[in-house]
């Protein structure tokens, strides 16, 4: 069995890494020849729309899957005449667009917040703060999001947002960000992880507590059960995420991500089966590892740059999954994942801190 993977990034990385020892090799398309996946698995050196280098990934892969969820559609049908595409491009595309995710959550009865489609500023006009206004396409850890918490900050919002189709939501007064992950096999059988409790700032996940701590069993359900329907209808094969909003013994969809995920990273060390190694497994045909939880996890981002590596070395129970890509302002250049209890991941999210941007 041969895997490709769309993207060379830290998720094609790792996916790369979990696939060796099960005999799987990888091959990676990406347009930067500093693709950290690279160190691990085959780079095709081309951009993501580019038919000669989709032909070749198309031709050494018995299957190819995404790190990313802005697969062109074109893309996405050029490989599908050459190998598998998993998930498929109906997952693909309805993860691309928050108008079509929140129609789909609302159509499966999963709860998500209020939602308006925009296209004009007129439309924009009409809206009652507060709330959030997204561009619907190629919005990412933030970007491309405003919150309006007056009237005044509608005007001009729909230029200041590139012109783009929005989409308006409600602003939500959720207690927690929570995620599950979940996976579904070729056979059509589902497996998910414990839902985790996710930490942001500028956006962007610093942490993610495994499980979230507090969490009644009823939760969990829930959460499982919006997960399962949404692999089912997709009949999507692979590993989903589903970022949700708690606000009391509420779970409100926010976004689905149809790949392995940063608020999933912990499974490596936390889990019998890691989400890097049920995505394997699933888009390959495998049968689906367990998901049990080993031990309690918190995973640490490291973002524009990283501690000392003997310095995060030195923390009992801290695991440390550096990615090989160079520091940057706001990059993720890796992980640590901590299961020596608060006084660990406290002493690495100080360091991380330390060195963040920097
Ligand atoms: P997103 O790109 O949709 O994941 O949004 C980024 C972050 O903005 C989320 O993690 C939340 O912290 C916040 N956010 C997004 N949508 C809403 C909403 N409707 N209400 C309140 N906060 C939101």
């Amino acid at each position: 069995m041969r895997l490709g993977v769309l993207g060379g990034g830290q998720l094609a990385r790792m996916l790369a890494m979990a696939a060796l020892p099960l005999g799987i090799r990888t091959t990676a398309l990406d347009p930067s020849p500093d693709a950290c996946a690279g160190a691990v698995a085959e780079l095709i050196l081309a951009p993501y729309d580019d038919p000669e280098g989709l032909d070749r990934l198309g031709q050494v892969s018995d299957v190819v899957t995404s790190e990313f969820e802005s697969v062109p559609a074109e893309s996405a049908d050029r490989l599908a005449g050459l190998a598998a595409v998993r998930p498929n491009a109906r997952a693909l595309a309805v993860a691309q667009d928050r108008l079509h995710e929140k129609r789909l959550f609302t159509e499966l009865g999963i709860d998500t917040p209020r939602f308006e489609a925009i296209a004009s500023q007129e439309d924009v006009d009409r809206m009652q703060p507060p709330g959030v206004l997204k561009t619907r396409r190629l919005g990412y850890d933030g970007k491309g999001q405003l919150v309006v918490r007056e009237e005044s900050q509608l005007e001009g919002a729909f230029e200041q947002l590139g012109k783009a189709p929005l989409i308006w939501e409600e602003l939500v007064p959720f207690e927690r960000e929570l995620s599950v992950v979940a996976a579904r096999g070729v056979d059509g059988s589902t497996v998910a992880y414990p839902l985790v409790e996710n930490h942001h700032r500028d956006g962007i996940l610093r942490l993610t507590h495994a499980p979230a701590p507090g969490l009644g069993a009823e939760m969990q359900a829930l959460a499982e059960a919006y997960a399962l329907r949404l692999l089912t209808e997709l009949d999507y094969v692979g590993v989903l995420a589903l970022e949700l909003f708690q606000l009391g013994n509420r779970l409100m969809a926010n976004e689905m991500a149809p790949r392995v995920h940063n608020s999933g990273h912990w499974t490596i060390e936390g889990t019998e089966t890691s989400q890097f190694e049920n995505h394997v497994r699933a888009v390959c045909g495998l049968p689906l590892g367990s998901t049990a939880q080993r031990m309690t996890c918190t995973m640490v981002n490291l973002i524009g740059g990283a501690p000392d590596v003997a310095d995060l070395a030195a923390i009992e129970g801290a695991h440390i999954h550096l990615y090989g890509k160079a520091p940057r302002r706001g990059r993720k250049i890796g992980h640590v994942t901590v299961t020596s209890g608060e006084g660990g991941w406290r002493a690495v999210a100080e360091l991380a801190e330390q060195a963040a941007d920097g």
